[in-house]
């Protein structure tokens, strides 16, 4: 089967043409600057990439531009857009009420509405997606796959936050957690890869990228995870600061006589490991080698990164009393040797031990702890278009 998946950011969007048979990349590519001028860039698999530069006033005429391009008679990959036999949706927020993929019907619609005040910057840009693809191609079934749905298993416990019920039961003010679809694939994976008990096993999913999460996954289900209300909270990221006092905010504010929004914004943009670094990178490479030519302030980045990291690996440990796996996953975690040993480095008490060599590895499946540790660790990389593929399959077949 065919499966178009499709990623709408507010002014941008991704895309994959996935054959579900072979798990095979078709084609893939993005759309860059929609609502400003326009960019396709289009890459059949084994091909170079082609950038087309284009009007796009809307998502629809994107979506458009890459239907075009699937089927163009020089560089396409189908015959015709009949040969896309379901197109699968990654959607930001479902709220409370979607705890799993859906087929896209009017109920699942008005829910993303429902939640545009939740996502405001990715639910409209996704609703907008979806009623492109619906429109382009009348008939054929669409999937949203909810980057919220994979921790609606958490707790109450874990998802409440300690403030005014009337906060919650009105405004819907609680913990939600993001990157569920990575969480989701990545403990799978992990559980097959290393051979444990999807009924009886705990795993702890490290998620680390740009914006960066973790989980922690108990007999294949979510029962805490960092990030919040939004994506803001837990770990420091590449500009998000994470978890801090609340009251900074209104002390800075008053300080530098700026409104909560803008606030917000620098706690977005404009912190984390960007800031740490006193302003010269959220790159993680970029990082390491001013770390390597004694930069400090790089280096302190890098430090208080991975100690977040550890402090919530610990705290999920306590969570489930107990962790057979860790996985590292996402750009950083795929990549990052420097990273890994760091955080690794304060795990030694759970018995954890690091295979120097191994961690030299990048980008592929692989063990990172020696034979002899209590805990296996593993890098799994993150397959976020091949989730949805599978995942809407699983609905439309
Ligand atoms: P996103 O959240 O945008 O999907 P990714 O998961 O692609 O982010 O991660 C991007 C980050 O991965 C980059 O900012 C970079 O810091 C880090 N990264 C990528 N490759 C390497 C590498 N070889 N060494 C260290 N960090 C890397």
């Amino acid at each position: 089967m065919n499966v178009l998946v499709i990623n709408c950011g507010s002014s941008s969007l991704k895309f994959q043409l996935i054959n579900s048979d072979t798990e095979a990349v078709a084609a893939k590519g993005l759309c860059e600057r929609i609502g400003i001028d326009g960019r396709l860039v289009y890459q059949p698999a084994g091909g170079e990439k082609e950038v087309t530069e284009a009007a796009m006033p809307t998502h629809t005429e994107a979506i458009r531009m890459v239907l075009d391009a699937l089927v163009n008679p020089a560089t396409g990959v189908l015959k015709s857009l009949d040969e896309v036999e379901a197109i699968g949706h990654r959607v930001l927020h479902g709220g409370s009420k979607i705890t799993e993929s859906r087929v896209i019907d009017q109920e699942v619609i008005d829910v993303i509405d429902e939640c545009c005040d939740l996502g405001p910057l990715h639910n409209p840009a996704n609703l907008m997606g979806i009623r492109a693809c619906m429109e382009l191609m009348p008939g054929k079934p669409n999937v949203a796959v909810f980057d919220t749905a994979f921790h609606q298993t958490m707790p109450a416990k874990a998802y409440r936050y300690a403030i005014p019920t009337k906060f919650y039961e009105e405004y819907a003010v609680r913990k939600y957690g993001f990157h569920g679809t990575s969480h989701s694939f990545v403990s799978k994976e992990t559980i097959k890869y290393l051979g444990l008990d999807p009924e009886n096993s705990k795993v702890i999913v490290c998620h680390l990228g740009n914006g960066s999460s973790i989980s922690a996954v108990k007999d294949s289900k979510c029962v805490d995870t960092s990030m919040g209300l939004t994506p803001l909270e837990g770990l420091l990221m590449g500009t998000r600061s994470g978890d801090l006092d609340p009251a900074v905010l209104e002390f800075v504010c008053k300080k530098e006589n700026i409104d909560v929004s803008e606030m917000l914004r620098i706690l977005n943009k404009e912190s984390g490991v960007y800031a740490l670094s006193n302003g010269l990178s959220s790159d993680f490479r970029d990082l390491e080698e001013a770390k390597n030519n004694g930069n400090e302030a790089a280096g302190l980045a890098l430090d208080a990164f991975s100690y977040r990291v550890a402090k919530y690996v610990g705290s999920y440990v306590a969570a489930m009393n107990g962790v057979d796996a860790i996985a590292f996953t996402g750009g950083i975690g795929e990549n990052a040797s420097l990273v890994r040993a760091q955080v690794l480095g304060y795990l030694g008490y759970l018995g954890i031990k690091m295979d120097e060599e191994q961690n030299k590895k990048r980008g592929e499946n692989f063990v990172l702890s020696t034979a002899d540790s209590k805990v296996k660790v593993a890098v799994i990389p993150t397959n976020e278009e091949l989730a949805i593929c599978r995942e809407t399959v699983a609905l439309v077949k």
